[in-house]
């Protein structure tokens, strides 16, 4: 008789958790997700899916129902923080789908989270249990036992710690140092497009960038609304009530003082202003601990410099179950995971940091420095160098 595939459970269910779920129920394992929050909660933000993580949906399923909820932006383009000079980053509709397979969208992240679950739990609709915080685990018998902060324990073969940036699984495997605040936050904003003067609706992503900071903006929902994402240096955190916080429009004006007039425009026609803290961990050289493992931001969190965080948690997600499906024995198959995966999740956020200096820089300051700076490390050459190695790669194929 051949031996019972490995019941899964999954701390977690945010998009990289519920991801998982959904590639592992679809190879016909059982999986059980236990997520903190009395429902499935996003941030109303946008979020950008370069073509690699349209490929990770697809495999599950959910690449169709989110595209047509999303926005295809037709290109990228960076312009400098005063004088709004711009260069065009690449094409982000039938280039992308032409080089890497697929387009690359720009996304309301409810949405994204919406359909990673709704492919998950379409195969198991019980997978899911909420209001379960997942409050410490333990191994014996060659099973994992789960227990939740209301006292149940559960039983599984496996666990996969996707629970987010202060992951309480990385706390009782890798017991290291806690999130910092790395220097930066970001000011966050969902704006209704009929608000905003006609050029900033165009059908575009745009990366404004500074001496102290950069702004994004990019379309949402086929263009009904305008995703702002501000970041800043600023030294210290200054809300002391926690890590986000609603803010005042007058202090976002003054963080951009001297900027370019629509980024003012920007900030004038939101909504609502939300003050983010970014976190930061040192890398991992281990993600998977016996029947535990890591995914997502408890092992990668990072900055979203190359917006790639999401990005990668989904990848994990398909060679989690890749493996599983591949390596019999549990502990195994995690192993697998983590070889095939750890290092292209250190490398994402160590270039996603390093992206820092691109986007802000005192030298921007300088028109005729700015100018050449731009043509020489915004140059196709240089673009290729910094995004090919992630938008070409295939979770749906690469060895594991
Ligand atoms: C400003 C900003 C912009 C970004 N832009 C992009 C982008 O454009 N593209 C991109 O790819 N990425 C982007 N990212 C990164 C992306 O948001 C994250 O990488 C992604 O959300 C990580 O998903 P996750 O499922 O690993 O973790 P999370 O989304 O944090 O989900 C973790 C889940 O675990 C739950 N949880 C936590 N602890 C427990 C517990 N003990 N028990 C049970 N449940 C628990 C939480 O409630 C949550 O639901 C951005 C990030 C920021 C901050």
């Amino acid at each position: 008789m051949a031996a019972a595939k490995p019941h899964i459970l999954i701390a977690g269910g945010g998009i990289g958790g519920m991801c998982a779920a959904a590639a592992l129920l679809q190879r016909g394992f059982d999986v059980d997700v236990f997520e903190q929050a009395e429902a499935q909660r996003e941030i109303g933000a946008g979020i950008q899916i370069s073509p690699n993580g349209c490929r990770a949906l697809d495999s599950i399923g959910a690449f169709e129902p989110l595209r047509k909820l999303s926005c295809r932006a037709e290109s990228k383009e960076v312009r400098l923080w005063n004088s709004g000079k711009a260069w065009k980053l690449f094409d982000l509709g039938s280039q992308a789908v032409e080089r890497y397979g697929y387009p690359y969208l720009t996304v309301y992240r409810p949405d994204l989270l919406e359909a990673v679950s709704a492919a998950a739990l379409r195969l198991k609709p019980s997978a899911l249990h909420l209001g379960s915080k997942a409050a410490g685990f333990a191994e014996s018998g060659g099973k994992v036992h789960l227990t939740l902060e209301n006292g149940a324990t559960v039983t599984g073969d496996a666990l996969i710690g996707s629970d987010g940036v202060h992951s309480m699984t990385r706390r009782l495997t890798a017991h290291d140092a806690p999130p910092v605040y790395p220097g930066m936050m970001i000011w966050r904003a969902v704006i209704p497009a009929r608000d905003l003067p006609e050029r900033l609706r165009a059908g575009m992503a745009v990366n404004w960038i500074g001496p102290n900071g950069h702004v994004v903006h990019y379309p949402l929902r086929g263009g009904e609304w305008i995703n702002l994402a501000a970041t800043l240096e600023r030294r210290e955190w200054d809300e002391p009530g926690g890590w986000m916080a609603e803010g005042a429009k007058r202090q976002c004006h003054e963080d951009y003082s001297g900027w370019h007039e629509d980024a003012h425009a920007l900030i004038d026609a939101a909504p609502k202003l939300i003050k983010w803290a970014y976190l930061t961990r040192a890398p991992l050289a281990r993600w998977a601990y016996g029947r535990a493992a890591l995914l997502g931001d408890a092992c990668h969190p990072t900055l979203p410099f190359l917006a790639q965080g999401a990005v990668i948690a989904l990848e994990d997600g398909i060679v989690l179950a890749r493996c599983f499906e591949t390596y019999s024995d549990a502990p195994e198959a995690l192993r697998a995971y983590e070889r095939a995966r750890l290092e292209r999740g250190n490398r994402m956020v160590a270039e996603s940091s390093a992206m820092a200096a691109h986007f802000h820089n005192p030298g921007y300051r300088d028109a005729g420095w700015a100018e050449a700076y731009i043509d020489r490390e915004w140059s196709a050459e240089a673009i290729a160098a910094r995004y090919d190695w992630l938008f070409t790669y295939k979770c749906d194929s690469a060895d594991i």
